[in-house]
């Protein structure tokens, strides 16, 4: 199909009316022709790259229904929200409805009343939604987070599958797949999974360079989370954990330093992940402390730091994760605590979890190879920008991404590491490869604990050689040393150290190893104005600080009383400009990048008599 030449002019027409932007990012404007011209497309853009605008401005151009489907009910509604803010008609059909409601979008939808028709993919293919399929003009099909179809994805769902099975009843109607994920594994399985027709393939820039990454050991949790924290007062943060008894306890112990922080994981009730979820949309909460089950739906556009507390586990999972700070393309940070423990647990869960499958083996295999990524990842000490572009198959020009940990030049090399590494290798061949690292630590600290004494550890010629290094420092050494294959572990629940081939030519000195510490980022540098130069100061150039945090509170206050997340009502970027531009006039608000003339019917008095009456 050749594609219908489409003027750019009712594109950015649409764009200003209802989004009050001038401008498209790259790779939107293609994937909306595609979308307009009836071609099937693959759009890969990175999380805040601004996918939904692909699927929803072709539908405001387009005569008939278009479908989206969409994974989680939290999002559907935050974007329903947002689009009814600016009069745009659309819907969604879930399974979080009241009573009747479906049935009022239902009949609004067949007398032609929405462009944009949301449907979550369990309600997809129920006999009730193709017969009402059946008798609308469907115009194309979106499959927003389409990684999910995918088993080489890190969230694959089995009711994804079968989203194909539309292809079939439709085969006229243009199918569409949006992710933020996807390496070429995955975009080959989405394609065909959905069995896309010769589609415009399009790939954003995987690079968020707004977003500095840190990858320290984990050495004292709770110090290290709350130091983050300090520079982003009154900011919004996400802190991932691996369990949910992690989320609590982070919470709680982060109340007593008295940051307000609230645990959220899939052992809620869903009422009370709502509230957490409206709670952070709308700004009345800040720092929420999270498994993965956060997130997906969060769509806060002001999320100016994001911790994670231990190693995800894929980089898939972080790439989605971190994505999550800084999505109105101003500066945030995304720092990952990590310890070579956290490799292990994963490696255990994901066994565990793939017991009961026919061949468990096969069925862990894709996750463990995932995880080994991230550790290599997590271990190299290479621009983390470069090293995460990479990984999504694209090249990195700069040579210096001057936002991260290594390019910052943030990361300790210990002195004497070699000599270091050495202790800890003949240490661990003293202790015949029989101890875990937590007992080698002991020996090497000169501890005296009981199983210390039990074996007469102390009589070792190793013991107490390292006393003046902290034991949590020793046991990220020896992780490092792990990473470099210096040293192995072996065993199951309780592994223990064991010596590889190249600890031989280490204790022979024909290795060297570089061993680091985490440096702990001077506060002036890492404060949130100054912690990078050029994009962090250009941000905030011109901008009334005070004026920003009442127009803030205004928006908080307006999303309260409409029940909506304030980003809906403006993003950051745009009080930023507002507070730069500080319009006098309806015709000098319209200028602010982020306002048009639907949000300026809607909220633009208010907005423009707090900066009318502001004074500085
Ligand atoms: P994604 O779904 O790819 O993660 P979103 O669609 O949520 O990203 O968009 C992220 C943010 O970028 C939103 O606040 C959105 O309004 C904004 N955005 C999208 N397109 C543009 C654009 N052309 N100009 C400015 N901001 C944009």
């Amino acid at each position: 199909m050749t594609d219908a030449p489409t003027s750019t002019a009712p594109i950015l027409e649409t764009l200003g009316q209802y989004w009050g932007y001038d401008e498209l990012r790259p790779q939107q404007h293609e994937a909306i022709e595609a979308a307009l011209a009836g071609r099937d497309s693959l759009v890969v853009l990175p999380t805040g790259g601004g996918k939904s605008l692909c699927y929803q401005l072709p539908a405001a151009l387009c005569e008939g229904t278009s479908i989206v489907v969409s994974p989680l009910i939290a999002l559907m509604k935050d974007q329903i929200d947002g689009l009814n803010l600016v009069n745009f008609p659309a819907a969604a059909l879930h399974g979080a409805l009241a009573d009747g409601e479906a049935e009022e979008i239902e009949r609004r939808a067949l007398v032609g009343e929405y462009r944009l028709l949301y449907v979550a993919p369990e309600r997809l293919l129920t006999g009730r939604f193709l017969r009402l399929l059946d008798r609308l003009d469907v115009r194309s099909i979106s499959v927003d987070e389409a990684h999910c179809i995918s088993h080489w994805g890190h969230d694959f769902r089995p009711e994804y599958r079968r989203v194909a099975e539309l292809r079939q009843r439709f085969p006229k109607v243009a199918f569409h797949a949006y992710t933020a994920t996807a390496t070429q594994r995955v975009r080959e399985d989405i394609a065909q999974q959905l069995q896309l027709r010769d589609p415009a393939v399009l790939i954003g820039d995987f690079d968020r360079p707004n977003l500095v990454y840190r990858i320290i050991p984990r050495v004292n949790l709770l110090d290290q989370v709350a130091e983050v924290l300090d520079r982003h007062k009154s900011e919004a943060a996400i802190i991932y954990c691996i369990s949910r008894k992690n989320t609590e306890d982070l919470a709680e112990r982060l109340g007593t330093r008295g940051i307000k922080a609230e645990a959220y994981h899939a052992g809620l009730s869903s009422q009370e992940r709502r509230r957490i979820q409206d709670d952070f949309a709308q700004e009345r909460l800040d720092v929420v402390t999270a498994t993965v089950a956060f997130g997906m739906g969060i769509d806060r556009s002001d999320v100016r730091c994001v911790i994670h507390t231990a190693l995800p586990k894929s980089l898939e999972a972080y790439q989605q994760e971190t994505g999550r700070a800084g999505r109105d393309g101003l500066d945030a940070e995304c720092v990952l605590f990590q310890s070579g423990s956290d490799a292990t647990r994963w490696a255990r869960l994901i066994s565990e979890s793939a017991l009961d499958a026919p061949d468990p083996e096969a069925a862990s295999a894709p996750q463990l190879a995932l995880l080994d990524d991230i550790k290599a990842y997590a271990r190299q000490m290479r621009c983390r920008h470069r090293a995460l572009v990479e990984h999504f198959g694209q090249s990195y020009e700069s040579d210096d991404c001057n936002a991260c940990d290594v390019c910052l030049k943030e990361l300790l090399e210990v002195p004497d590491s070699t000599l270091i590494a050495q202790k800890i290798v003949s240490c661990v061949a003293r202790l015949e490869q029989r101890f875990g690292a937590a007992h080698v630590a002991g020996v090497l600290k000169g501890s005296s604990t009981q199983r210390i004494r039990q074996y007469e550890h102390e009589r070792l010629t190793t013991y107490g050689l390292l006393r003046n290094e902290s034991k949590d420092r020793l046991l990220s050494f020896m992780d490092q040393l792990v990473d470099a294959d210096l040293l192995t572990r072996t065993g199951g629940d309780y592994p223990v150290l064991a010596l590889t081939e190249r600890s031989v030519g280490l204790l022979r000195s024909e290795e060297s190893v570089a061993l680091y510490a985490a440096k702990v980022p001077e506060k002036t540098r890492s404060s949130s104005s100054s912690r990078r130069t050029g994009q962090s100061e250009a941000d905030w150039e011109g901008v009334d600080h005070a004026l920003f945090q009442k127009l803030r509170d205004l928006r908080r206050s307006i999303a309260q009383e409409n029940n909506v997340p304030a980003y809906v009502v403006f993003g950051d970027a745009a009080l930023r400009d507002m507070a730069r531009r500080k319009p006098m006039t309806p015709n000098e608000m319209l200028a602010v990048k982020g306002v048009g003339p639907q949000k300026l019917q809607a909220f633009g008095e208010v907005f423009l008599d707090c900066v009318v009456n502001h004074r500085d």
